[in-house]
Parts: C-alpha cells; structure tokens; sequence
C-alpha cells in the first residue's frame, strides 16, 4: 500500500492539532486511519500507533461507535497506555490498557479533576478483534461501543464525530514508564503516566463502507477493567500515584460527635484558606473580632502539622509543601492535594494555591489595577496594601540560603540574547511598572530556604490571636441566607477530623467567600445564587437542599473567567542541562539533598523545575488596547522534546486581553470551564503571534540558541493555527474572574458584576468574596502576590463598613432572568436587612482559640533555620527554578 502522509490541519471550536495520519490495512483486512508516533517515554522499544475505522456517516445507527487499533511499545519497567474520547483528560471518557501476561487488558475510567479517575459506570462496551504481544510491543484491535458519548453520576459527554468532509477527532493518549502494581486485579493502582499528548484523525478519512462487515470479527468481549488511576490525556501530568489517607471520598468522611465551631456564633466567617483567605482571616482578626477560617482541604506544610512527604523528610518537621525544589510534584503526585471537584488543578490543601505553587512572587505592575479595577480600586488606592504585603513577604531573587544560585546556565542563556536585542535588565519587584523589553531573575516568596508566604506569616500571627480560630479537613456546601441576609454557613467533614452541622455569623456578622475561582462560584450556586441556568442544575441535583427558587439571586456568577492565554515555545542550547527534580522527590542527590537539610541551601532551596529568566513585553493591538505579555523560561523539554539541553519558555497573554470564558457546575456538582477563555477575538490571537515573532527576533541574537518548538520552517501563523485552545494546552493555572468586581451590578439587565467595590456580592447584606474570583481582568505577571494585596486593601474596607451598609439595587432594575420570584426575594430582604440592622453594633469577639490542624495548638516553626528572606539586587546572570503552573502540553510532566 502506498503511504501517503498527511497533516492534517484541523479548526475545531477549541482549536488544531497537527498530526501525521496514514492509511493502514492490519491482518484482519480492515481499513485503518493511522497515526505512528514516538512517545518519548523512558525504555520504550519503537514507536506508538492509533487507527481508528468509522461506519460511513449514513450509518446514524452507529454514530456512537468505532473500531480502534493500539500498538503500545513496551519498556523494560513496565506500562500502561491510555486514550481519552476527548480532547481533555477530565471529563471524558478514559480507555486505560496493559498487559497481564500475554493477555491484554482495559478499563474505562473517568476523572472529575487532576486526580485519580474512577471506574466509568456509564454503558461502554469493548469488544476484541484481535490482540497479541512480542518483545517490544503489545496491540489490541477492538469495537468501541458507546464511546464517543458518556455519563458519569448524571454528568453527561460527547464526541460524536462530525459528518462534515473536514471534520476532526480529537483524540488524547497518555503512556506510563511502569505496569499495574497488580494487572489481574481490576482495582490495581497504576502509576502517574510519563508523557502525554493528542490527536486529531480526520473523520472523513476514517469512515468505510466495510465498517459493519469488520464489526462482525468482534466476538471476545474484553475482561472487566483493571487498574485504577490513569494518566490523563492532555499536558498535565495527573494524580495517579497510590491515594494517600488525605484521600477524600466521593461523599466526604464521617461526622464527628461534636462540632466545637457550631456552638458559637461569629463575626467574621471566612471559606477558603488560600491567597485570599488567609491575609484576609488575619487583618480582620487585628480587629478584636471572631473570626472562623474554614478550610476544606488538610494540613499542608509542617508548621501547621502536614504530613504529606517523600522519605528523605522523615523525622524533619518538612513536608514536601515546604521544599521549594519539590513544588513541581504536584504534576507527579497530586492525591489528596488537587481539588477533586474542579476540572482543570487547583491545590485544596491548607494554603490552596499558596501551598503548590511555584512560589513566583510579583509587586503589581500598577496598570494592572489602574487598567483592570473600578473607582477605590487603582493603583493609587491599593498601593499601601502592595506595601504591606511586601513588608510581611518580601521577595527573593536568591532562595538559598548560602545566597548562591544554581545552575544558573538557562538564566544566562536567554537573558544574554535578550540583553544583546536591547532588552533591559531589571530586578522586577524593585521596579514594577517597568513590565515593556525588560527581563529579571524569577522574583519568589520563599523565606529561610522554605516555601514561607502567607502560610508561614499572616497564618502564624492570626493563629496568635484567641479571637481567631482556624478549622482544616471542612467543606462548605452552601450559605444559609433568608433573602439577602446570611445568617451562617452549612459545613460537612470533607475528611477524617472535619466538622459538620451549621455555622451562625452574628446578626452584624459578615460571611467571606475565597474559595477561589471555582469553589466560590460553587458555594454560591449551591446557595441559590448565579445564572438561573446554573441554580436550575444545583436544584436537581440536590432538591431538598437548595434555597426556594423564590429566592434566588440571579447573577452573573462564572461568566468572566479568565486566565493567562499560554503559547510555548522550546529551545536547545549547549550550556544548559537539565535538573531532575523529579527523581529528587523520592531519590535526591546525596549531596543536594544534605545541603538543604543541613543549610536550606542548593539547588533544592530553588523552586522545580529550574525556572531561569523571566521577561516582559506590552503591546499596542489596533483596538487601541495595550496588552501585557509575561514570558517564563525553564529548564526542561516539553512537546515531546527531551532533550537535556533543552528549555521550554512559556509565553503569557495577560493583561489588556478581552477573551473572557466560563465555569458552570455540572449534575455531579463538579465545577468545569465550559468555554475556554483563550482567544475569542483577532486581537488577542494578534498580540499572541506578534510575541511569538518578538521572541523569535530577540532569541535570534545567540546563534546557538536552537529553536526546536515551532520547528524552523513552520510560520508564527501555522504554528498557532495547530495550537489547541484547550486549559490542558493554554492554561497559565491563573484563573480569575468569575465572580466580578464592578459599578455595573449584575442584578440589572446587562449588568456584568457580582461583587461591588466593597467586595459584597449585589443583592446580599453581608455576604463578601475575596479571592481570584474578583478581578476583573487578567494582570501582568503570576497573580498571587495582588491577591494578598487584594485581600489586605478588601480587609479594610469591610471593617470599615458600618453593618449591613451597602445600598441595596432598586427592585425596578433587577435582572431578568430569574422571573419576578426575584423581585420579590429583593425586596423582602431589603426590608429584612433594613431592620436587623438597626440598633445594632459589633460584638467584641469573645471565646475562640487557635485549633491547629493537628489540634497541638500554637504553629511551631517548620525550620530549624532563620527565616530572613532577602531581596537581592541583579548581580550577574543567573538562574532559578520552577514550574508548577507551568505544566501544559505534550509531555511535560
Ligand atoms: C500549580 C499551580 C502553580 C501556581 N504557581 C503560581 C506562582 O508561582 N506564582 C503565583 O503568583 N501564582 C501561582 N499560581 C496561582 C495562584 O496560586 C492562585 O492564583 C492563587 O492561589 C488563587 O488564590 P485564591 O485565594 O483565589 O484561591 P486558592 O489559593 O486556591 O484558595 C482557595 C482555598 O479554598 C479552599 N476551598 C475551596 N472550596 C472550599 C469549600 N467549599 N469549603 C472550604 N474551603 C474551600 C481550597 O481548598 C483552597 O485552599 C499557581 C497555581 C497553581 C494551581
């Protein structure tokens, strides 16, 4: 036969994928749509084939269906090979296979978040055609039955693929470096796979007339699944590892016989221990007032009694929280650390994103409130806040302690061709509004050689303070409001050693949501709260629980999502080489890892994976918008290239950008971004292609910088028309957004915001949202420093606020959506609030004290060592680590 090879170039809603597909007839006779590829993971013997053979398009009867070919190069560990139907890991339907003896085995799995996919309960059938095994390879033929739609605990799917000549199938694969810990068992572990990526199969190509002839050569239905977790199918690299006790189940842990926190009446309730939660728990606590910090997830670093840790921490006071060299084990290991409710990573532990993340650390560029924030909200005003934040966590450009950086060859490798383009070379925090050519060493919030941050400052003086109590392993299901007037929240163990019943604020009390971009969006919509579509959805699936639609507070909750738009690119130079901190999570070098236990210094003080230079550049679109791009380079392949020389530099389209998405819950009550918020207009795709230009002009300075990712001959132009525009390929892991700040209420036709410039959602008296969810528009650089400023500047004015203070919308300008049931929830809260307030003043606090997450009470240090960070000047050319958020695309993890 001959072999014709195509790329296929593919314009799908979410975006393209490039991908060499051929026709291929197997021993069977039947008629493939193939691709072979190398999937670069360690030991494999040879390369990797899919082919897919669909019923022609008359055949409706049998949309739901195909018949699939997997060729899996086999490596001396061990594997599994998985394909996603989608185009996601999350959210899909998962076909996981291995090899038990000779014999081939499958499971169908489904994720619900970065963590480990469960058995697929939904109607999938596989049937084998054929398989066998050699030496270096193992191969399954099969029919797929009810594959390309799917629905997990009523949260329904599809792929049906198109019937138009053009139309693609995108298609995910993921493959592991070892096998089922016990391939026999249906509920074996299996591992975290090695690399990843997509496909995209032209249907048209796929489809023949002999389709239902081959469907008959399907006989043997394959043996129940086995495995569990599966890797994923995007970029991310997802939790698969063995589920640690912190391991939530699917309806929380049991409740215990009593529930210290309901038996008192609050202040001040906070939800989420996160950027927001925490400075915001600990400025409103200075008040003198209760305060209650209620945070979902556990313990994270050893301060306030985690546990989670490799080995070589054993008998320390160290988690793997604390090691910044250890932060990129997120995209390892993520059991019992990401959300399992969400469908792109967030970290729910003690800390949220602050515990994870890669510890990059920025003053606000001041255009970024100036450009993005209503009146009280610029630069000017939040200024003193900035300041404080950087008094209480100053930034670091040295995290080791010994004040040397390592392996600083990345650093010198970019920054030298930048500096020969003309760029200028800046020291970041110290000059914040310098955001246009200039680059600077990554600028972190770690503190004495350990992650530090809001964990390990305004955590430890509000757990100073008997007014203030803090309670981990709790979830917050919904608010309990009566209109406008929230009298408390309902909470639930999430896991061992969680609290359950009800939560009471006082009459004067303030409840304050940061449960970030999407948990806050969800207590909302579970309280009755957001678009009618979304409140419809929470009714049904928890009928008894949800507020009377009577009730309902209809606002634009989840729309406005935004995140940094990422685009890749990957280059070689011979004097970088690349730092496995990967393997220093369980086997670290002796010498690294001695350093840093007996000195937090080395190479393990700096965060994972080697982050070297990181720049910016603003540009004009012919809308008249500046628009801010941030650039993070690092130490490691991606896109399937590994080679050690390689690095991979992130570009990010910040602020100015005007795509904005969605999150919506679904029926399982898991929260997903159902439109991408990358890309929807010509000016933001214009200023992604000029950067890519710029990076490309200004690298061109150091003839021996290789860029391998986009290859040479391919255009700016080509490159980004293949680039998928799914959160597993473009996500930054910087959502915002989706709980508005602004003048514009959302309860008035048209109105886009939910919050007012108080940060008190419209339409309530005393309900507050301070997190990632407020801002309005994306800023210039990774955002967790201006949501602890955010937070300081909200701190103030909500104790600032007289009770109960905001002016209430007039009933004539509500919304629509939600029918005159509405109108009359507003007007009789209007009324309710109007007269609980009066007469009324602030209680002193009272009672409370410091319930540390393993109840010994006051934090102890997580370190040995001082935890003086200090803010360096740019000396010379130098490196640093990280990654974290910076995950993305075809084999990075
Ligand atoms: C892997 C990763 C790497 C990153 N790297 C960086 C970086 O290097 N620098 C940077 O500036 N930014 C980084 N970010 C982004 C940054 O961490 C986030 O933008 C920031 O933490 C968001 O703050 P937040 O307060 O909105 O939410 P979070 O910090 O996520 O906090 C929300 C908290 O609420 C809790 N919660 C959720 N639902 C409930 C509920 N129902 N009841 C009780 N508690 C609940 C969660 O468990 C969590 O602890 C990264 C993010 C990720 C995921």
């Amino acid at each position: 036969m001959k072999l014709t090879h195509i790329t296929v170039a593919l314009s799908l809603a979410y975006g393209a994928v490039g991908q060499v597909f051929n026709p291929f007839t197997d021993s069977n006779g039947i008629d493939f749509w193939q691709a072979t590829w190398n999937t670069k993971v360690k030991g494999t013997k040879g390369e990797a084939q899919w082919g897919i053979a669909l019923p022609p398009a008359s055949e409706t009867g049998l949309k739901n269906e195909y018949i699939g070919r997997l060729v899996v190069p086999k490596t001396n560990s061990g594997t599994w090979m998985g394909l996603s139907h989608a185009s996601e890991m999350t959210s899909a339907l998962l076909l996981i296979t291995w090899l038990d003896g000779d014999e081939v085995k499958t499971s169908f799995r489904y994720a619900t978040g970065y963590v480990a996919p469960e058995i697929y309960t939904g109607n999938a059938t596989l049937s084998v055609i054929s398989q066998s095994s050699n030496k270096t390879h193992y191969e399954l033929t099969y029919l797929c039955e009810g594959c390309w739609s799917w629905e997990q605990d009523g949260v329904i799917g599809s792929q049906v693929p198109a019937t138009t000549a053009s139309a693609a199938q995108i298609m995910g694969w993921a493959q592991a470096t070892s096998a089922p810990t016990n391939p026999g068992d249906a509920d074996a572990d299996i591992k975290q796979h090695a690399n990843d990526g997509l496909f995209g199969a032209v249907v048209a190509s796929a489809r023949n007339s002999a389709y239902t002839k081959w469907t008959s050569l399907a006989t043997a239905t394959a043996g129940t699944p086995a495995a569990t977790p599966t890797g994923n199918s995007t970029g991310h690299a997802s939790a698969t590892g063995a589920p640690s006790s912190a391991v939530p189940s699917a309806t929380g842990a049991a409740c215990p016989r009593s529930n210290p926190v309901t038996n008192q009446t609050w202040d001040y309730i906070i939800v989420g221990a996160g950027a927001g939660g925490i400075p915001l728990a600990d400025k409103l606590s200075e008040s003198g007032k209760s305060v209650l910090l209620i945070e979902r997830g556990p313990p994270s670093s050893g301060r306030w009694g985690g546990t989670m840790k490799p080995d070589w921490l054993v008998g320390t006071n160290l988690t793997r929280f604390d090691v910044p060299g250890l932060d990129n084990q997120i995209w390892a290991d993520s059991a019992g650390i990401a959300c399992t409710d969400i469908g792109v990573m967030a970290g729910c532990v003690l800390g949220g994103g602050t515990a994870v993340n890669a510890g990059l650390w920025w003053r606000a560029n001041p255009d970024d409130f100036d450009y993005n924030f209503p009146a009280g909200w610029k630069a000017a005003d939040v200024e003193p806040a900035v300041a404080r934040v950087f008094d209480r966590i100053p930034f670091t450009e040295r995290p080791s302690m010994d004040g040397v950086l390592y392996k600083p060859e990345g650093y010198n490798v970019v920054a030298g061709a930048l500096a020969a383009a003309g760029w200028q070379n800046v020291s970041a925090d110290g000059v914040p509004a310098r955001k246009n050519f200039t680059f600077s060493h990554p600028d972190h919030m770690f503190s004495g050689g350990e992650r530090g941050g809001p964990l390990a400052t305004y955590l430890v003086t509000a757990s100073e303070r008997k007014n203030f109590k803090l309670i981990t392993n709790t979830s917050v299901n919904r608010v309990i409001r009566s209109g406008g007037k929230i009298t408390g929240v309902e909470i639930k163990a999430f896991l061992k050693g969680g609290q359950c019943g009800t939560v009471k604020v006082k009459s004067t009390g303030k409840v304050i949501l940061s449960a970030g971009a999407f948990g806050t969006p969800k207590i909302l919509f579970r309280s009755g709260i957001g678009p009618q579509d979304q409140l419809e959805i929470v009714k049904k699936a928890e009928p008894t629980k949800m507020v009377n639609s009577a009730q309902w507070i209809n606002l634009p909750v989840g729309d406005n999502l935004d995140d940094h738009v990422n685009t890749d690119i990957v280059i070689t130079h011979p004097n970088v080489s690349f730092y496995d901190f990967y393997k220093a999570y369980d086997h670290p070098i002796k010498a690294d890892k001695e350093s840093y236990l007996e000195d937090r210094s080395g190479i393990l003080a700096q965060s994972a994976p080697n982050l070297a230079t990181v720049f910016w550049h603003e540009i004009e679109g012919d809308d008249g918008i500046t628009r801010q791009l941030q650039w993070t380079a690092r130490v490691e392949g991606s896109h399937v290239i590994s080679s050690k020389k390689a690095m991979t530099i992130s570009q990010y389209l910040g602020r100015g950008a005007t795509s904005r998405g969605r999150t919506t819950i679904n029926a399982a009550l898991n929260m997903v971004v159902s439109k991408p918020p990358y890309l929807h207009n010509k000016h933001d795709v214009a200023a992604v292609a000029a950067g890519i230009e710029t990076l490309r002009n200004s690298l061109s300075y150091d003839p021996a910088i290789e860029i391998v990712y986009p290859p040479k001959n391919q255009t700016t132009a080509k490159f980004l028309a293949s680039y998928p525009l799914t959160t597993s390929y473009r996500s930054a892991n910087h959502w915002m957004g989706s709980c508005k700040m602004g003048l514009d209420s959302g309860l008035r036709n048209e109105g886009t915001s939910v919050v007012d410039t108080n940060a008190k959602v419209y339409g309530t008296d005393n309900l507050f949202i301070v997190d990632a969810s407020i801002f309005p528009g994306m800023v210039s650089t990774n955002p967790s420093a201006l949501i602890v400023a955010a937070a300081e500047h909200a701190s103030q004015l909500i104790l600032g606020l007289a009770n109960n203070s905001s002016a209430p919308v007039p009933v004539s300008s509500s919304r629509a959506l939600s029918s005159s049931a509405h109108t009359v929830a507003w007007s009789s809260f209007e009324t309710a609030s109007s007269s609980s307030m009066a007469g009324r003043s602030s209680a002193v606090p009272a009672n409370s004290t410091v319930v540390g997450p393993t109840g010994t009470g006051l934090p102890t240090s997580g370190s040995p060592i001082a935890t003086a960070s200090s803010p360096s000047t740019n000396g010379g050319v130098q490196p640093l680590s990280m990654r974290a958020e910076l995950k993305h695309a075809l084999g990075e993890s």
